[in-house]
């Protein structure tokens, strides 16, 4: 099916496909299409969905598949009025569960994805996997976004793709952030292109790819799984983490405009021109790969700056993670645990310093909140606890 004459038929329903086999055993939930422009993922889902029932292929965990943002799906837009990949905060969660709020449609959306979930993690108590599909408006080969959690890490190494650590230090509630502080595998695949038809492929290859490596689907009966494992190892860069080191914000009624021609992981240099907003040049403040550049009119994320992460620092922050020596980082001065919060550190902004703070990411601390002229650390690496 073609992404471009796609398929109003299909997304009236949140539950694309659902196979429930006992409540004890890991259960596997896919999303598609939280961007309402980005149809790649639901299309794939729904491949996967009628061809498992098409050759009742033996599904051996739980698996269910979901669709987004399903009214922005319709339109054919990101999203109708807020984006629904940056809602996911306790304090909009809270006004949800408590119904107060007045929901525009893209928060009804919102409710509705927030209830299916909870209800499938009510009924399942085997462990979690939550994978979220998208693509982009650039150009770009495939690549996986996680929280650097050591358990993201683990599952998202199982493929030979790119992986970028620590959007959530950039964007204010994206979904698997959320899912991920419940001390669930959390991953966002990137499939490529929005209009690309190869995304569609990319995602399907992603999605059985990811059925086999959890062991809810036996490779076995993947009739295409060589084909599937080939697509997704052509990628020309091989297996490095990279970091998001820069974000470039546009402002409301801001008119931003990305130079022609920037692919994703395209070396820059720093001062390079890499956008005109409202007249003015905007330059890269640092070197690095270019990520994420915006080539659509919605979305407030001009671009982003990233670089590779070494195999020393993925090595020594495996160590000193395992050896829970996060307790040190609260004997220096500036930093106090929050009372309410195991998680979260409270650190005093003169001692978030740009050295600080890549100490605190090898510890597995991501900077999310600033709070009363504080900075708020938060833990990434976390025990399971009952979603809320
Ligand atoms: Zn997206």
């Amino acid at each position: 099916m073609e992404v471009g004459t796609l398929y109003e038929t299909h997304i009236e329903k949140r539950i694309i496909g659902a196979f429930q086999k006992s409540t004890s055993l890991p259960t596997i939930v896919i999303i598609g299409g939280i961007h309402g422009n980005e149809k790649a993922g639901i299309i794939a889902l729904k491949n996967v969905v009628q061809l498992i029932e098409k050759e009742k292929i033996n599904i051996k965990y739980n698996f269910y598949a979901l669709s987004g943002n399903i009214k922005a799906l319709k339109n054919n837009v990101r999203f109708n009025t807020v984006d629904l990949n940056r809602l996911w905060t306790e304090e909009i969660i809270s006004k949800i569960t408590h119904n107060n709020e007045e929901f525009v449609e893209d928060i009804e959306e919102q409710a509705d994805i927030y209830k299916t979930i909870k209800n499938i993690l009510k009924i399942n108590k085997g462990r979690f996997y939550f994978i979220d599909l998208h693509t982009t408006s650039a150009k770009t080969e495939p690549f996986i976004t996680i929280s650097d959690s050591l358990n993201n890490r683990k599952f998202a190494s199982n493929f030979s793709i790119p992986i970028i650590l620590g959007i959530e230090e950039f964007l204010d509630g994206p979904l698997l952030t959320y899912i991920n502080e419940f001390g669930h595998m959390a991953l966002g695949f990137e499939a490529g292109q929005h209009f690309d038809n190869q995304s569609i492929k990319n995602c399907e290859a992603f999605i059985w790819l990811s059925l086999i490596n959890i062991g809810c689907v036996n490779k076995k009966v993947v009739t295409d799984y060589k084909y599937y494992k080939e697509l997704l190892s052509k990628i020309s860069i091989k297996k490095p983490f990279y970091e998001i080191d820069y974000r470039y914000q546009i402002n409301k009624n801001e008119h931003f405009q990305m130079k022609k021609g920037f692919l994703n992981f395209d070396a820059v240099a720093k001062n390079d021109v890499l956008a005109i907003c409202d007249g003015e040049e905007v330059k890269s403040p640092i070197n690095g790969y270019v990520f994420m550049p915006l080539y659509q009119q919605q979305g407030d994320d001009g671009f982003f700056i990233i670089t590779k992460i070494s195999q020393l620092w993925l090595k020594l922050s495996i160590i000193v993670r395992k050896l829970k020596l996060h307790h040190l980082l609260r004997l220096l001065p500036g930093i106090q645990k929050d009372k309410n919060n195991d998680y979260i550190l409270i650190v005093n902004p003169k001692t978030a310093t740009f050295m600080a703070v890549e100490i605190f990411h090898l510890f597995g601390y991501r900077k999310q909140v600033v709070k009363d002229n504080k900075y708020h650390f938060i833990k990434r690496d976390r025990k399971v606890t009952p979603f809320k």
